[in-house]
Protein backbone atom coordinates (compact mmCIF):
# COMPACT_ATOMS: atom_id res chain seq x y z
CA UNK A 1 0.00 0.00 0.00
CA UNK A 2 3.03 2.19 0.75
CA UNK A 3 4.25 2.90 -2.52
CA UNK A 4 0.33 3.87 -3.87
CA UNK A 5 0.37 7.66 -4.86
CA UNK A 6 -2.83 9.58 -3.37
CA UNK A 7 -4.68 8.71 -6.43
CA UNK A 8 -4.92 5.04 -6.36
CA UNK A 9 -5.03 5.03 -2.51
CA UNK A 10 -8.12 7.02 -2.60
CA UNK A 11 -9.62 4.85 -5.20
CA UNK A 12 -8.63 1.72 -3.28
CA UNK A 13 -10.53 3.38 0.05
CA UNK A 14 -13.87 4.14 -2.18
CA UNK A 15 -13.57 0.72 -4.05
CA UNK A 16 -13.83 -0.70 0.11
CA UNK A 17 -10.43 -2.33 -0.61
CA UNK A 18 -9.03 -0.80 2.02
CA UNK A 19 -9.78 1.56 5.38
CA UNK A 20 -8.50 4.38 5.99
CA UNK A 21 -8.12 3.09 9.14
CA UNK A 22 -5.89 0.05 8.18
CA UNK A 23 -4.05 2.37 6.04
CA UNK A 24 -3.50 4.56 8.80
CA UNK A 25 -1.97 1.44 10.87
CA UNK A 26 0.12 0.19 7.92
CA UNK A 27 1.90 3.76 7.65
CA UNK A 28 2.05 4.09 11.46
CA UNK A 29 4.13 0.68 11.50
CA UNK A 30 6.31 1.82 8.59
CA UNK A 31 7.13 4.43 10.56
CA UNK A 32 7.71 2.51 13.89
CA UNK A 33 10.23 0.19 11.95
CA UNK A 34 12.09 3.22 10.18
CA UNK A 35 11.29 6.15 11.80
CA UNK A 36 14.12 5.92 14.09
CA UNK A 37 16.58 5.36 11.79
CA UNK A 38 16.02 8.23 9.94
CA UNK A 39 15.04 10.55 13.45
CA UNK A 40 12.18 12.12 10.21
CA UNK A 41 9.45 12.31 13.13
CA UNK A 42 9.82 14.54 16.02
CA UNK A 43 5.79 13.59 17.50
CA UNK A 44 4.10 10.20 15.75
CA UNK A 45 0.09 11.09 17.05
CA UNK A 46 -1.08 7.40 16.40
CA UNK A 47 -3.87 7.48 18.45
CA UNK A 48 -5.35 10.60 17.13
CA UNK A 49 -4.85 9.50 13.51
CA UNK A 50 -6.84 6.48 14.04
CA UNK A 51 -9.59 8.46 15.26
CA UNK A 52 -9.75 10.63 12.38
CA UNK A 53 -9.02 7.31 10.28
CA UNK A 54 -12.54 6.17 11.62
CA UNK A 55 -14.13 9.50 11.25
CA UNK A 56 -13.09 9.57 7.44
CA UNK A 57 -14.23 5.77 7.10
CA UNK A 58 -17.74 6.75 8.36
CA UNK A 59 -17.48 10.08 5.29
CA UNK A 60 -16.63 7.32 2.89
CA UNK A 61 -19.46 4.86 3.96
CA UNK A 62 -21.72 7.32 2.98
CA UNK A 63 -20.06 8.73 -0.09
CA UNK A 64 -19.72 12.01 1.25
CA UNK A 65 -15.85 11.69 1.24
CA UNK A 66 -13.86 13.97 -1.30
CA UNK A 67 -10.40 12.65 -3.03
CA UNK A 68 -8.13 13.43 0.36
CA UNK A 69 -10.83 11.96 2.52
CA UNK A 70 -8.92 9.20 4.48
CA UNK A 71 -5.34 9.67 3.56
CA UNK A 72 -2.47 9.68 5.78
CA UNK A 73 0.07 12.58 5.84
CA UNK A 74 2.26 14.61 8.50
CA UNK A 75 3.37 18.00 8.60
CA UNK A 76 6.78 19.53 9.04
CA UNK A 77 6.98 20.85 12.78
CA UNK A 78 6.94 24.44 12.02
CA UNK A 79 3.00 24.53 11.68
CA UNK A 80 1.04 24.54 14.70
CA UNK A 81 -1.61 22.10 15.43
CA UNK A 82 -4.11 22.42 18.75
CA UNK A 83 -3.03 20.22 21.42
CA UNK A 84 0.60 18.91 19.89
CA UNK A 85 3.71 19.82 20.76
CA UNK A 86 5.06 22.65 17.98
CA UNK A 87 8.56 22.65 18.63
CA UNK A 88 9.98 23.92 15.13
CA UNK A 89 13.00 21.82 15.47
CA UNK A 90 14.26 23.70 18.70
CA UNK A 91 14.81 23.26 22.29
CA UNK A 92 13.07 27.26 22.78
CA UNK A 93 9.81 25.27 21.54
CA UNK A 94 10.68 21.85 23.23
CA UNK A 95 7.48 22.46 25.77
CA UNK A 96 5.12 24.18 23.37
CA UNK A 97 1.56 22.43 23.21
CA UNK A 98 -0.21 24.65 20.71
CA UNK A 99 -3.52 26.48 21.27
CA UNK A 100 -4.74 26.79 17.69
CA UNK A 101 -4.46 24.98 14.15
CA UNK A 102 -2.26 26.78 11.59
CA UNK A 103 -4.62 27.05 8.58
CA UNK A 104 -2.82 24.93 6.62
CA UNK A 105 -3.68 22.15 8.81
CA UNK A 106 -7.11 22.64 9.55
CA UNK A 107 -7.75 22.87 5.60
CA UNK A 108 -5.88 19.65 5.23
CA UNK A 109 -8.10 18.24 8.27
CA UNK A 110 -11.19 19.81 6.90
CA UNK A 111 -10.15 17.96 3.68
CA UNK A 112 -10.64 14.75 5.37
CA UNK A 113 -6.34 13.84 5.55
CA UNK A 114 -5.28 11.88 8.68
CA UNK A 115 -2.29 13.73 10.21
CA UNK A 116 0.18 10.47 11.50
CA UNK A 117 2.62 13.30 13.70
CA UNK A 118 4.90 16.01 13.42
CA UNK A 119 8.74 15.71 11.31
CA UNK A 120 12.07 17.03 12.10
CA UNK A 121 12.85 20.12 10.34
CA UNK A 122 16.41 22.15 11.06
CA UNK A 123 15.70 24.88 13.97
CA UNK A 124 13.53 27.82 12.97
CA UNK A 125 14.07 26.47 9.28
CA UNK A 126 17.41 27.82 9.06
CA UNK A 127 19.45 25.18 7.05
CA UNK A 128 19.75 23.25 4.34
CA UNK A 129 20.87 19.95 5.76
CA UNK A 130 18.46 19.22 8.84
CA UNK A 131 21.45 18.96 10.92
CA UNK A 132 20.57 22.12 12.71
CA UNK A 133 17.49 20.60 14.93
CA UNK A 134 17.39 20.46 18.42
CA UNK A 135 16.45 16.65 17.53
CA UNK A 136 19.23 15.87 15.91
CA UNK A 137 20.63 15.06 12.31
CA UNK A 138 17.80 13.59 9.94
CA UNK A 139 19.13 10.80 7.14
CA UNK A 140 18.94 10.85 3.89
CA UNK A 141 17.08 7.41 3.28
CA UNK A 142 18.81 6.70 -0.46
CA UNK A 143 22.19 6.98 1.87
CA UNK A 144 22.03 7.14 5.54
CA UNK A 145 25.46 8.60 6.03
CA UNK A 146 24.28 11.71 3.77
CA UNK A 147 21.74 14.65 5.11
CA UNK A 148 18.04 14.47 3.52
CA UNK A 149 18.80 18.53 2.68
CA UNK A 150 16.95 20.85 4.54
CA UNK A 151 15.15 22.49 6.21
CA UNK A 152 12.27 20.61 5.35
CA UNK A 153 14.48 17.36 5.87
CA UNK A 154 11.71 15.46 7.59
CA UNK A 155 9.01 15.65 5.76
CA UNK A 156 11.92 15.04 2.30
CA UNK A 157 13.05 11.91 4.22
CA UNK A 158 9.28 10.60 5.26
CA UNK A 159 7.96 10.60 1.86
CA UNK A 160 11.08 9.45 0.00
CA UNK A 161 10.76 6.39 2.73
CA UNK A 162 7.30 5.45 1.76
CA UNK A 163 6.39 6.43 5.76
CA UNK A 164 3.90 9.04 5.06
CA UNK A 165 2.33 9.24 1.42
CA UNK A 166 2.49 13.32 1.92
CA UNK A 167 4.12 15.87 3.58
CA UNK A 168 3.45 19.66 4.21
CA UNK A 169 7.01 21.96 3.79
CA UNK A 170 7.96 25.09 3.98
CA UNK A 171 10.31 27.50 1.41
CA UNK A 172 11.62 30.63 2.52
CA UNK A 173 15.50 30.14 0.27
CA UNK A 174 14.86 26.63 -0.95
CA UNK A 175 14.14 24.61 2.09
CA UNK A 176 10.70 22.63 0.07
CA UNK A 177 13.10 22.30 -3.54
CA UNK A 178 16.00 21.74 -1.88
CA UNK A 179 15.34 18.32 0.26
CA UNK A 180 13.06 17.40 -2.44
CA UNK A 181 15.68 16.96 -4.90
CA UNK A 182 18.02 15.66 -2.00
CA UNK A 183 15.40 12.72 -1.54
CA UNK A 184 14.03 12.21 -5.11
CA UNK A 185 10.78 13.24 -4.38
CA UNK A 186 8.30 16.20 -5.45
CA UNK A 187 8.44 19.78 -3.97
CA UNK A 188 6.11 22.67 -4.90
CA UNK A 189 6.79 26.10 -3.51
CA UNK A 190 4.08 28.10 -4.52
CA UNK A 191 3.95 32.00 -5.74
CA UNK A 192 4.15 34.34 -2.21
CA UNK A 193 0.72 34.93 -0.52
CA UNK A 194 -1.15 31.64 -2.50
CA UNK A 195 -0.73 29.54 0.82
CA UNK A 196 -1.87 30.87 4.28
CA UNK A 197 1.17 31.96 6.74
CA UNK A 198 -1.19 31.93 9.85
CA UNK A 199 0.07 29.85 12.58
CA UNK A 200 3.16 28.82 10.23
CA UNK A 201 5.78 29.69 12.74
CA UNK A 202 7.80 32.99 10.74
CA UNK A 203 10.72 32.91 9.67
CA UNK A 204 11.60 35.62 6.96
CA UNK A 205 8.01 36.64 6.65
CA UNK A 206 8.51 38.40 3.46
CA UNK A 207 9.59 34.74 2.00
CA UNK A 208 8.10 32.14 3.94
CA UNK A 209 5.96 30.32 1.61
CA UNK A 210 4.31 26.26 2.70
CA UNK A 211 3.76 23.85 0.08
CA UNK A 212 2.92 20.37 -0.57
CA UNK A 213 6.45 17.75 -0.54
CA UNK A 214 4.96 14.24 -2.34
CA UNK A 215 6.17 11.76 -4.47
CA UNK A 216 4.23 13.00 -8.29
CA UNK A 217 3.16 16.14 -9.43
CA UNK A 218 -0.14 14.68 -9.88
CA UNK A 219 -0.19 14.22 -5.73
CA UNK A 220 1.56 17.70 -5.64
CA UNK A 221 -1.50 19.04 -7.55
CA UNK A 222 -3.85 17.55 -5.68
CA UNK A 223 -2.63 18.65 -2.16
CA UNK A 224 -2.18 22.18 -3.11
CA UNK A 225 -5.85 22.38 -4.04
CA UNK A 226 -6.45 21.75 -0.72
CA UNK A 227 -4.07 23.51 1.24
CA UNK A 228 -4.37 26.94 -0.87
CA UNK A 229 -6.71 30.18 -1.11
CA UNK A 230 -7.43 33.42 0.91
CA UNK A 231 -7.42 33.68 4.60
CA UNK A 232 -8.41 36.24 6.52
CA UNK A 233 -6.01 35.85 9.32
CA UNK A 234 -3.08 36.48 7.28
CA UNK A 235 -2.87 39.71 5.64
CA UNK A 236 -0.60 38.93 3.35
CA UNK A 237 -2.91 35.87 1.49
CA UNK A 238 -3.90 36.55 -2.10
CA UNK A 239 -7.46 37.11 -2.52
CA UNK A 240 -7.07 35.40 -5.73
CA UNK A 241 -9.65 32.77 -6.53
CA UNK A 242 -7.79 29.04 -6.79
CA UNK A 243 -7.89 27.43 -9.70
CA UNK A 244 -8.37 23.74 -10.64
CA UNK A 245 -4.68 22.36 -10.57
CA UNK A 246 -5.60 18.98 -11.26
CA UNK A 247 -7.68 19.69 -14.99
CA UNK A 248 -4.61 20.97 -16.08
CA UNK A 249 -1.86 18.61 -15.75
CA UNK A 250 -2.55 16.87 -18.89
CA UNK A 251 -1.66 19.63 -21.37
CA UNK A 252 0.30 19.19 -24.72
CA UNK A 253 3.71 20.97 -24.02
CA UNK A 254 3.73 21.31 -27.75
CA UNK A 255 5.27 24.84 -28.13
CA UNK A 256 6.35 25.72 -24.41
CA UNK A 257 9.31 28.10 -24.57
CA UNK A 258 12.13 26.71 -21.72
CA UNK A 259 14.74 28.99 -20.69
CA UNK A 260 17.88 27.74 -19.28
CA UNK A 261 20.11 30.41 -17.21
CA UNK A 262 23.26 30.45 -18.82
CA UNK A 263 24.15 31.22 -14.68
CA UNK A 264 22.86 28.04 -13.48
CA UNK A 265 25.47 26.03 -15.50
CA UNK A 266 28.61 27.65 -14.77
CA UNK A 267 31.16 26.89 -12.02
CA UNK A 268 30.01 25.46 -9.06
CA UNK A 269 27.74 22.62 -10.61
CA UNK A 270 28.50 18.75 -10.44
CA UNK A 271 29.38 17.75 -13.79
CA UNK A 272 27.11 14.71 -13.61
CA UNK A 273 24.55 16.65 -11.96
CA UNK A 274 24.74 18.65 -15.24
CA UNK A 275 24.59 15.59 -16.96
CA UNK A 276 21.13 14.14 -15.81
CA UNK A 277 19.61 18.24 -16.04
CA UNK A 278 20.89 18.44 -19.72
CA UNK A 279 18.99 15.11 -20.46
CA UNK A 280 15.94 15.53 -18.88
CA UNK A 281 15.72 18.84 -20.55
CA UNK A 282 16.00 16.72 -23.57
CA UNK A 283 12.50 15.02 -22.76
CA UNK A 284 11.18 18.15 -22.36
CA UNK A 285 12.00 18.80 -26.69
CA UNK A 286 10.77 15.51 -27.34
CA UNK A 287 7.81 16.03 -25.78
CA UNK A 288 7.50 19.38 -28.09
CA UNK A 289 9.11 21.98 -25.62
CA UNK A 290 11.27 24.60 -27.05
CA UNK A 291 14.36 25.43 -25.66
CA UNK A 292 16.66 28.49 -25.68
CA UNK A 293 19.13 29.83 -23.50
CA UNK A 294 18.64 32.78 -21.39
CA UNK A 295 20.24 34.94 -19.04
CA UNK A 296 19.51 36.13 -15.15
CA UNK A 297 22.54 38.42 -14.90
CA UNK A 298 21.88 39.29 -11.08
CA UNK A 299 21.78 36.09 -9.91
CA UNK A 300 24.97 35.73 -8.28
CA UNK A 301 23.57 38.48 -5.66
CA UNK A 302 21.07 36.26 -4.65
CA UNK A 303 22.79 34.44 -1.42
CA UNK A 304 24.22 37.65 -0.22
CA UNK A 305 21.15 39.65 -0.69
CA UNK A 306 18.83 36.72 1.07
CA UNK A 307 21.68 36.21 3.66
CA UNK A 308 20.62 39.99 4.49
CA UNK A 309 17.28 39.88 4.18
CA UNK A 310 16.39 36.48 6.05
CA UNK A 311 18.70 37.17 9.20
CA UNK A 312 17.14 40.89 9.21
CA UNK A 313 13.38 39.30 9.12
CA UNK A 314 14.37 36.28 11.68
CA UNK A 315 16.04 38.86 13.94
CA UNK A 316 12.48 40.76 14.76
CA UNK A 317 10.24 37.34 14.24
CA UNK A 318 12.36 35.66 16.89
CA UNK A 319 12.11 38.63 19.66
CA UNK A 320 9.02 37.20 20.11
CA UNK A 321 10.92 34.37 22.43
CA UNK A 322 11.85 35.79 25.24
CA UNK A 323 11.28 33.27 28.36
CA UNK A 324 8.13 35.02 29.59
CA UNK A 325 4.87 33.96 27.60
CA UNK A 326 5.65 30.55 26.18
CA UNK A 327 8.60 28.51 25.47
CA UNK A 328 11.76 27.66 27.10
CA UNK A 329 12.62 29.69 30.11
CA UNK A 330 15.64 29.46 31.77
CA UNK A 331 16.21 28.21 35.63
CA UNK A 332 16.45 30.65 38.20
CA UNK A 333 16.76 34.28 36.67
CA UNK A 334 18.06 36.67 38.93
CA UNK A 335 16.43 39.67 36.78
CA UNK A 336 14.44 40.48 34.02
CA UNK A 337 17.12 41.01 31.66
CA UNK A 338 18.79 38.00 33.09
CA UNK A 339 15.73 36.09 32.08
CA UNK A 340 16.10 37.03 28.63
CA UNK A 341 19.42 36.75 27.77
CA UNK A 342 19.54 33.08 29.38
CA UNK A 343 16.29 32.09 28.12
CA UNK A 344 17.53 33.09 24.62
CA UNK A 345 21.04 32.07 25.50
CA UNK A 346 19.92 28.63 26.27
CA UNK A 347 16.97 28.15 24.24
CA UNK A 348 18.45 28.77 20.90
CA UNK A 349 20.90 26.54 18.71
CA UNK A 350 23.94 28.50 17.54
CA UNK A 351 22.49 28.40 13.70
CA UNK A 352 19.91 30.70 14.82
CA UNK A 353 21.85 32.72 17.16
CA UNK A 354 24.39 33.92 14.55
CA UNK A 355 21.12 34.81 12.11
CA UNK A 356 19.39 36.62 14.99
CA UNK A 357 22.92 38.74 15.44
CA UNK A 358 23.76 39.31 11.56
CA UNK A 359 20.07 40.34 11.07
CA UNK A 360 20.18 43.06 14.22
CA UNK A 361 23.62 43.98 12.79
CA UNK A 362 22.05 44.66 9.36
CA UNK A 363 19.21 46.04 10.66
CA UNK A 364 21.31 48.73 13.55
CA UNK A 365 21.39 52.30 13.04
CA UNK A 366 24.20 53.10 10.56
CA UNK A 367 24.28 49.87 8.91
CA UNK A 368 20.72 49.76 7.23
CA UNK A 369 21.16 51.72 4.85
CA UNK A 370 24.45 49.81 3.64
CA UNK A 371 22.76 46.31 4.32
CA UNK A 372 19.20 46.43 4.29
CA UNK A 373 18.30 48.93 1.51
CA UNK A 374 21.25 47.96 -0.48
CA UNK A 375 19.52 43.96 -0.04
CA UNK A 376 16.09 44.96 -0.60
CA UNK A 377 17.57 46.84 -4.26
CA UNK A 378 19.80 44.05 -5.20
CA UNK A 379 15.92 42.08 -4.40
CA UNK A 380 14.16 44.06 -7.15
CA UNK A 381 17.14 43.42 -9.68
CA UNK A 382 16.45 40.15 -9.39
CA UNK A 383 12.74 40.31 -9.55
CA UNK A 384 13.14 42.23 -12.41
CA UNK A 385 15.45 39.53 -14.39
CA UNK A 386 12.85 37.06 -13.76
CA UNK A 387 10.27 39.37 -15.45
CA UNK A 388 12.61 40.05 -17.99
CA UNK A 389 13.09 36.17 -18.54
CA UNK A 390 9.26 35.45 -18.83
CA UNK A 391 8.42 37.89 -21.41
CA UNK A 392 10.61 35.38 -23.59
CA UNK A 393 9.83 31.80 -22.39
CA UNK A 394 7.02 30.02 -20.28
CA UNK A 395 9.29 28.19 -17.79
CA UNK A 396 13.16 28.54 -16.61
CA UNK A 397 14.77 25.35 -16.17
CA UNK A 398 17.76 24.23 -14.39
CA UNK A 399 19.16 22.21 -11.52
CA UNK A 400 17.50 22.75 -8.31
CA UNK A 401 20.84 22.01 -6.09
CA UNK A 402 24.35 22.49 -7.26
CA UNK A 403 25.30 18.38 -5.85
CA UNK A 404 23.48 15.83 -4.52
CA UNK A 405 22.91 15.30 -0.94
CA UNK A 406 26.35 15.50 0.75
CA UNK A 407 27.74 13.67 4.11
CA UNK A 408 26.60 14.18 7.60
CA UNK A 409 28.88 16.69 8.63
CA UNK A 410 30.68 17.65 5.74
CA UNK A 411 29.61 21.27 5.59
CA UNK A 412 28.48 22.03 9.64
CA UNK A 413 31.95 24.11 10.06
CA UNK A 414 31.95 25.96 6.73
CA UNK A 415 28.34 27.85 6.84
CA UNK A 416 29.17 30.07 3.19
CA UNK A 417 29.61 26.40 1.46
CA UNK A 418 26.11 25.20 3.36
CA UNK A 419 24.56 28.87 1.97
CA UNK A 420 25.65 28.07 -1.09
CA UNK A 421 24.00 25.11 -1.73
CA UNK A 422 20.90 26.93 -2.35
CA UNK A 423 22.55 28.91 -4.52
CA UNK A 424 19.80 27.99 -7.36
CA UNK A 425 16.78 28.68 -4.81
CA UNK A 426 17.32 31.25 -3.28
CA UNK A 427 16.10 34.11 -5.95
CA UNK A 428 12.70 32.59 -6.03
CA UNK A 429 11.91 33.28 -3.23
CA UNK A 430 13.30 36.91 -2.95
CA UNK A 431 10.88 37.51 -6.43
CA UNK A 432 8.17 35.32 -4.36
CA UNK A 433 7.40 33.74 -7.64
CA UNK A 434 6.70 29.77 -8.20
CA UNK A 435 8.82 26.77 -8.41
CA UNK A 436 9.16 23.20 -8.39
CA UNK A 437 11.40 20.69 -7.73
CA UNK A 438 11.08 17.10 -9.52
CA UNK A 439 13.24 13.78 -9.70
CA UNK A 440 15.23 13.76 -13.08
CA UNK A 441 18.03 11.21 -12.44
CA UNK A 442 20.29 9.52 -10.09
CA UNK A 443 24.20 10.16 -9.74
CA UNK A 444 26.06 7.36 -7.73
CA UNK A 445 22.54 6.27 -6.30
CA UNK A 446 21.64 9.46 -5.29
CA UNK A 447 18.81 11.43 -6.52
CA UNK A 448 19.31 14.76 -8.54
CA UNK A 449 16.21 17.55 -8.84
CA UNK A 450 15.35 19.10 -11.84
CA UNK A 451 13.91 22.48 -10.56
CA UNK A 452 11.03 24.29 -12.30
CA UNK A 453 10.42 27.93 -11.98
CA UNK A 454 7.41 29.86 -13.42
CA UNK A 455 6.11 33.34 -13.45
CA UNK A 456 3.32 34.86 -11.02
CA UNK A 457 0.06 32.35 -10.26
CA UNK A 458 1.81 29.72 -13.12
CA UNK A 459 1.54 26.77 -10.44
CA UNK A 460 -1.02 24.88 -13.37
CA UNK A 461 1.88 25.06 -16.16
CA UNK A 462 4.58 24.00 -13.60
CA UNK A 463 2.61 20.90 -12.02
CA UNK A 464 1.52 20.18 -15.82
CA UNK A 465 4.75 20.32 -16.91
CA UNK A 466 6.48 18.42 -14.10
CA UNK A 467 3.04 15.78 -14.82
CA UNK A 468 3.79 14.97 -18.15
CA UNK A 469 7.52 14.71 -17.47
CA UNK A 470 7.10 11.95 -15.04
CA UNK A 471 4.21 10.48 -17.56
CA UNK A 472 7.17 9.11 -19.37
CA UNK A 473 10.01 9.26 -17.00
CA UNK A 474 10.56 6.82 -14.11
CA UNK A 475 12.63 8.82 -11.54
CA UNK A 476 10.14 9.47 -9.53
CA UNK A 477 9.19 5.95 -8.57
CA UNK A 478 12.55 5.37 -7.23
CA UNK A 479 12.06 3.70 -3.76
CA UNK A 480 15.20 3.49 -1.58
CA UNK A 481 16.95 0.16 -1.31
CA UNK A 482 16.21 -0.63 2.60
CA UNK A 483 12.85 1.17 2.11
CA UNK A 484 11.03 -1.03 -0.56
N1 LIG B 1 18.71 26.99 3.57
C1 LIG B 1 18.18 28.31 3.60
C2 LIG B 1 18.46 28.92 4.96
O1 LIG B 1 19.17 28.34 5.68
C3 LIG B 1 16.72 28.29 3.31
C4 LIG B 1 15.92 27.77 4.43
C5 LIG B 1 14.46 27.75 4.16
O2 LIG B 1 14.03 27.81 3.00
N2 LIG B 1 13.70 27.73 5.22
O3 LIG B 1 17.99 29.95 5.29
Amino acid sequence: MHNKTITELSAGLKAGDFSSEELTNSFLQRIEEHGETLNCFVTVSGKEALEAARVADGLIAKGEGGVLTGIPMAHKDIFCTKGFKTSCGSKMLDNFISPYDATVVSRLAAAGMVSLGKLNMDEFAMGSSNETSYYGAVKNPWDTNCVPGGSSGGSAAAVAARLVPIATGTDTGGSIRQPASFCGITGLKPTYGTVSRFGMIAFASSLDQAGPMTRSAEDAALVLQAMAGFDPNDSTSLENSVPDYSAELNKELTGLKIGLPKEFFEEGLDNEVAKAVEAAVEEYRKLGAEVKEISLPNMDLSVPAYYVVAPAECSANLSRFDGVRYGYRCENPENLEDLYSRSRGEGFGAEVKRRIMIGAYALSAGYYDAYYLKAQQVRKLISEDFKKAFEEVDLIMGPTAPSTAFGIGEKTDDPLSMYLSDIFTIGVNLAGIPAMSIPAGFVKSKPVGLQLIGNYFSEGRLLNAAHRYQQVTEWHKGVPAEFE
